[in-house]
């Protein structure tokens, strides 16, 4: 190593030994000549297997094009380069989440860059909590389904892409009958108890993955099924519909349900298709809210059908 280099300097290897995070020395040539004990718990190589070798060892494909420009940047003048939180790759294969600081170390006379010093912080349990506070942010307090804001994001995600690819979705639009009774009968409290048993049977009725059932209203439920023909979102919204008349919950102002609580359900399918006119999300939420009303109108305890073309291309949405 040449003389004048960081590492060689005994506070700078007593700092870098002892510290939980991994500090590494990186050439000129984006190979590193310096890589602390700490290297072998984060990431699983001995810090002699590193030497030598450049980025591409841990960092994923998709993150050295940034870290070459943050690099660059630093070249033409900046001390530090920005924080950087990436998933970075172990030894052995599995990852794992770290923020990188990267600064320049310049000779002090000449201020010309020799080398770079890198730090590196396992941010794991951060990124969980950050996972945990998410998930906390899109769920709905009284039935632990999605929330309105986890709705909306979905819906956005979905229709999107099914309009990019020409494909097709459905939206269920399901609510509780004569619930107002329900409440002013029994009270708000054995009325929130329903809606939690509502949104159970719900979730246990669901069996793929993908489909995605939030809280939109009050007592209305709204179930986004991706990748899904009008039949089999009827198929799917039958099976809701029974799956919350079998809870067989008392209702004795709801006789359409024969005084058990029941849901009516709206359910609209978008097809898309060159030349579908229909405005997405707005037509398909309009729909199954139609589709919706129709089903309360014809009596409750059903579920009623819309089916739309929606565009192909998003601009044309
Ligand atoms: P319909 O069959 O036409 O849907 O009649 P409904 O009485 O269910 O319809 P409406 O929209 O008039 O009433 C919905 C009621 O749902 C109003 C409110 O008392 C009740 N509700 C809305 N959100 C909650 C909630 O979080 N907890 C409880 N217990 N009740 C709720
Ligand atoms: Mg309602
Ligand atoms: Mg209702």
């Amino acid at each position: 190593m040449p003389s004048g280099i960081v590492a060689e300097e005994p506070n700078f290897r007593m700092l870098a030994e002892n510290s939980g995070d991994v500090i590494m020395q990186i050439g000129p040539d984006m190979k590193a000549r310096y890589v602390s004990p700490s290297c072998t718990r984060l990431l699983g190589w001995l810090p002699e297997e590193m030497l030598g070798h450049g980025p591409e060892v841990f960092v994923p494909p998709e993150h050295l094009q940034g870290i070459a420009a943050e690099t660059a940047l630093m070249l033409a003048g900046a001390d530090e380069g920005a924080p950087l939180a990436l998933e970075v790759r172990r030894k052995d294969g599995t990852t794992v989440w770290v923020e990188s600081k990267a600064r320049i170390v310049r000779d002090p006379v000449t201020r010309v860059p020799s080398d770079f010093v890198l730090i590196m912080r396992d941010i794991t349990e951060r990124k969980q909590l950050e996972e945990q506070l998410r998930a906390l942010a899109m769920a709905d307090g009284l039935t632990g389904l999605g929330n309105r804001r986890a709705f909306d994001e979905a819906l956005d995600r979905e229709w999107r892409r099914t309009v990019r690819i020409g494909g097709k979705m459905s939206l269920l639009l399901l609510d509780v009958d004569r619930f107002k009774g329900f409440n002013d009968r029994y009270g708000h409290q054995v009325g929130d108890d329903c809606l939690r048993a509502v949104a159970t049977a719900i979730k246990n009725a669901l069996h793929r993955p993908a489909d995605e059932a939030a809280r939109y209203g009050g007592e209305e439920i709204a179930i986004i099924l991706p990748d899904t023909d009008a039949d089999g979102a009827v198929e799917i919204a039958e099976r809701l519909r029974v799956a919350i008349e079998k809870l067989g919950l008392p209702h004795a102002d709801n006789p359409e349900g024969g005084g058990y609580v029941t849901v009516s359900i709206g359910s609209a399918t978008a097809l898309s298709r060159s030349g579908g006119t229909i405005s997405m999300p707005e037509g398909l939420l309009l729909a199954a809210d139609t589709a919706l009303y129709k089903a309360k109108h014809k009596g409750r305890n059903r579920v009623e059908v819309a089916l739309l073309l929606a565009p192909k291309d998003p601009d044309a949405a």
